[in-house]
């Protein structure tokens, strides 16, 4: 058995690595058409250490030419079913045998842990494909309940040309989300990665052509959000947009889209999660660790992060206590590195950004009672420590913005009800969770969060056969699951008269 890669073995691998770095237009790879490129900066050193082209609105008119040329001569949407399996298949098992590669572009792209990289993103990627490829030759259209005379058959079609954007924190599994049933239905896309993580879409489009997807049908056009995504979201021949980032850029594609062709938006945006732990909590341990993982994983570079955790007064110095211990064992560390299970923030910006916030606390009266500095000066990397911030009241901009960082609100309630109101007193509804040990308080308050996900006595539980997706400035639509096909399918009636 071959043992592990080290510290080394990863450096000396990134040192050697050689990305792809152009455009993939029509099946072939080619520079932005003015030249343009953008650097990528290692968060764990702050050094550029490549650059990718920086496709603009010129570039975004050309894949979206291929990808109607793809979508109208029917060379991917006219195969059937099982043939569109078969390449969604090969295409998983590529992801699979190319992880360490596409784990190394991860985290030299976004400064999250290579463990991480190696255990979740890329098995969560070939999963999605596959899980998607599987479903699509079981999916069987209707016909509706008609007099004799009639029949109605309602089938689903591919919207056609579906334009994917995506944020940073989870490059590779955004994309599979939109990809695989996007793909599945036999839609062509054009896939438009964040400028801070370009690296591994263009690797998963090179294997996309490896497993046999015609070329045209999946586009990357890497590049900057103000020019790039912006033309995506204003084009006039894109029938629909998946979107993943932040609620600001997500009113902006509802935008472009009545400004240009009414294509349907489908946003998954920024989340404020509110973690409520009651009184009766079964397992304080397990809660306590769920709550310092949940907003520490990743960096809190998550949408789902629980930064509002609400825990019931009788129990909290309990259970902060706990968090700050674990908090503790969590320094953050060279991502590089097969021990390290915190990295660096994806860029300056949002480490700036994180720790403008920390000083927005200060200033409006939390406790810091773990963290609050950047930490790791030495590398030139983005290091923030992991953060509690004691004393919050919901009105507090840390209660109320999202932050994207590794940095936690814990806001004092009396009982569940309280816990609700202030759970539900945000903008957001991606997630929540509650810990209690009665079943009539988990349905009860299940019920009244306003969240697309609740969890009860655990968090971030997650599974691709189970929709994900917010309420209010959260979003719309759903991703996994099949419900995410409603996304990149269009309902059609045909209605024919067969007898008098
Ligand atoms: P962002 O909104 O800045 O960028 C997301 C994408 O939009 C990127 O590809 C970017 O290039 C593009 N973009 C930026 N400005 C644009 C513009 N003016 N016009 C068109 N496109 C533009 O988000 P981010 O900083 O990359 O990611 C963090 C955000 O993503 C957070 O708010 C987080 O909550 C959200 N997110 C949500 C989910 C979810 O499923 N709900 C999952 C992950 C991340």
């Amino acid at each position: 058995m071959s043992t592990p890669p080290t510290l080394a073995d990863w450096h000396a691998r990134a040192a050697a690595l050689q990305p792809l770095k152009q455009l993939l237009i029509d099946g072939r790879w080619q520079d932005a058409a003015d030249g343009a490129t953008l650097p990528c900066v290692n968060p764990a050193s702050g050094q550029t250490w490549t650059s990718v082209a920086a496709g603009s609105g010129a570039d975004i008119d050309r894949a979206v030419r291929a990808a109607r040329a793809a979508f109208e001569d029917r060379r991917w949407a006219g195969q059937a079913p099982a043939a569109r399996k078969r390449v969604l298949q090969r295409w998983a098992e590529l992801v699979e045998a190319h992880r360490d590669e596409l784990a190394l572009l991860e985290t030299l792209n976004v400064g999250k842990p290579i463990r991480d990289a190696l255990a979740i993103d890329v098995p969560a990627t070939a999963r999605c494909l596959r899980w998607y490829g599987e479903a699509i030759d079981k999916l069987y259209d209707e016909i509706a309940p008609t007099a004799e005379q009639s029949l109605a058959l309602i089938r689903r079609e591919p919207v056609g040309v579906v334009g994917v954007v995506v944020p940073w924190n989870f490059p590779l599994i955004m994309s599979a989300w939109k990809l695989g049933p996007a793909l599945a239905a036999g839609n062509s896309v054009v896939l438009k990665p964040a400028e801070q993580s370009p690296l591994s879409a263009l690797k998963l489009a090179a294997l996309a052509l490896e497993a046999g997807l015609p070329p045209g049908v999946l586009n990357v056009v890497t590049g900057y959000g103000h020019s790039a995504g912006r033309a995506l979201g204003l084009h006039e021949d894109v029938d629909a947009v998946g979107f993943t980032g932040s609620t600001e850029v997500g009113k902006l594609f509802l935008q472009y889209a009545g400004q240009s062709n009414l294509k349907r938006v489908w946003l998954e945006c920024g989340g404020k999660t509110p973690h409520i732990i009651l009184a009766d909590c079964p397992d304080l341990d397990a809660a306590a660790t769920a709550a310092a993982w949940g907003i520490f994983f990743n960096q809190g570079e998550m949408c789902t992060a629980g930064s509002r955790l609400l825990v019931d007064r009788r129990i909290k110095d309990q259970v902060l206590e706990r968090i700050v211990a674990v908090g503790r064992t969590l320094a953050p560390g060279d991502p590089l590195d097969p021990a390290t299970q915190i990295g660096a923030i994806v860029s300056k910006e949002q480490w700036q950004r994180v720790l403008d916030y920390i000083d927005i606390g200060r200033a409006q009266g939390a406790t810091l009672a773990l963290g609050g500095a950047a930490t790791r000066g030495a590398t030139g990397g983005f290091y923030i420590e992991p953060t509690v911030f004691d004393g919050v009241n919901n009105a507090m901009r840390i209660a109320q913005e999202e932050i994207f960082g590794p940095v936690l609100s814990v806001l004092a309630v009396d009982g569940a009800e309280q816990a609700v109101r202030i759970a539900n007193d945000t903008m957001y509804g991606l997630a929540a969770a509650v810990w209690t040990r009665d079943l009539a308080t988990a349905h009860r308050v299940s019920r009244q969060l306003r969240a697309g996900l609740v969890w009860v006595n655990c968090f971030d539980a997650d599974d691709i056969t189970t929709p994900f997706g917010g309420y209010r400035q959260s979003g719309n639509g759903r991703d996994k699951s099949l419900h995410a096909f409603d996304k990149y399918t269009e309902l059609k009636t045909i209605w024919m008269r067969i007898g008098d």
